[in-house]
């Protein structure tokens, strides 16, 4: 194995900063964006000139390949502040071995690991002052790549480019969701990209979920493609059930995303001596288990909103109610975790990494 030299970051700061235009209380989830980010183009087959500058526009031309074919992934992880003024990232090993995989699936070359950490440490070290402490407060961080080559012969791109761009986010709980299980539209098939975070997986899931939406349900339980027989994922996050006092949750494969919330639940869950079933759920016990009152939670697990819990599923137009639990596992794993994650109490995992000291 040789050791790979990564190039030298170019580092060219705000003259000012933005960040007391921002109001810090009253930030909706993914719309401010701090002052710098993270840009290296791939050409030439290798991943040069990485910068970090002001945010801004780019600017590309009309026939590059990501406006035409979609050849574009991302990732979602999140920074954390202690009280102290450190940050801290949440096993972000996982985010660049996940985007390596998605970038793989769609023809997108990978990005050297190195770069990728050496760029989060100076791009958060930058703007560790949009970091704010407090549980709950964090910096969403998306890192993504998109194909930026001219032209639309439908082909991988031989260009891309690798952006990191932050945006501070609050404790959020907007209330338990209800979700429609899906009944005929599918997010994704056997052999296909579900288990990428590839950004049409995204487009693909809008359309069902605004027909959910106007029947008044928040989500769509996700159902295997072939018989909608399956319990897969809930919206844009891993789905977990709690029947009496046994987790279930669906297998990795390749339609579902290995999230990194969802096998921390599981670690945390069998670490708490808790009955973690790994395997298919079927809609036909969750819906037996609910008549007989023995489905106490579902809930979803993903980095945006840690956990979140369901109030009630509708399946074949009949509606079935959670009553809230007085020993919810999703309350106790949501806290756990948003512990761990904010440097409130051990980290026997070790997945607390530390970014700006
Ligand atoms: C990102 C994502 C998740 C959650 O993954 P985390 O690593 O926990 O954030 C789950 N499902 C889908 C479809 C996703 O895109």
């Amino acid at each position: 194995m040789s050791l790979t030299t990564i190039p030298a970051i170019q580092v060219q700061k705000v003259a000012a900063s933005r960040i007391h235009e921002v109001d810090f209380g009253n930030l909706v989830f993914g719309s401010e964006f701090t002052d710098h980010m993270f840009e290296c183009d791939y050409k030439d087959g290798a991943w040069q000139n990485p910068t970090i500058k002001p945010y801004g526009p780019l600017e590309i031309y009309p026939s590059a390949k990501v406006f035409h074919y979609g050849q574009a992934v991302f990732e979602g992880m999140k920074a954390y502040k202690d009280e102290a003024g450190s940050v801290f990232l949440f096993r972000p090993q996982e985010n660049l071995k996940r985007i390596n995989k998605s970038s793989h699936r769609m023809a997108i070359p990978e990005f050297p690991e190195a770069l990728f950490f050496d760029a989060l440490h100076q791009l958060i070290e930058l703007d560790k002052d949009w970091v704010k402490p407090g549980l709950g407060n964090s910096l969403y961080i998306r890192p993504f790549v998109v194909a930026t080559q001219n032209g639309v012969s439908a082909s991988p791109s031989d260009t891309y480019k690798f952006m990191i761009i932050l945006s501070p986010a609050q404790a959020y709980y907007k209330g338990k969701v209800k979700v429609i299980v899906a009944e005929n539209f599918s997010r994704a098939a056997d052999g296909g990209v579900g288990y990428a975070k590839a950004a049409g997986n995204y487009g693909a899931q809008f359309y069902p979920t605004n027909l959910a939406k106007e029947q008044g349900f928040q989500q769509v339980i996700w159902t295997d493609a072939n018989e909608h027989k399956y319990l897969e994922e809930a919206g844009t996050m891993n789905v977990f059930f709690r029947v009496n006092d046994t987790l279930l949750t669906a297998p990795n494969n390749d339609r579902i995303l290995d999230g990194v919330t969802r096998k921390s639940v599981i670690a945390l869950a069998e670490k708490a001596g808790i009955n973690v079933e790994v395997r298919r759920v079927q809609v036909a016990e969750i819906v037996a288990a609910a008549k007989e009152g023995s489905l106490k939670e579902i809930f979803g697990a993903g980095t945006a909103a840690v956990i979140s819990p369901v109030s009630g599923f509708s399946y074949q137009d009949e509606y079935y109610d959670l009553h809230d639990q007085p020993d919810s596992f999703a309350q106790k794993f949501k806290k756990n975790l948003m512990e761990i994650q904010h440097n409130l109490t051990d980290d026997p995992f070790g997945w607390r990494y530390s970014v700006v000291d």
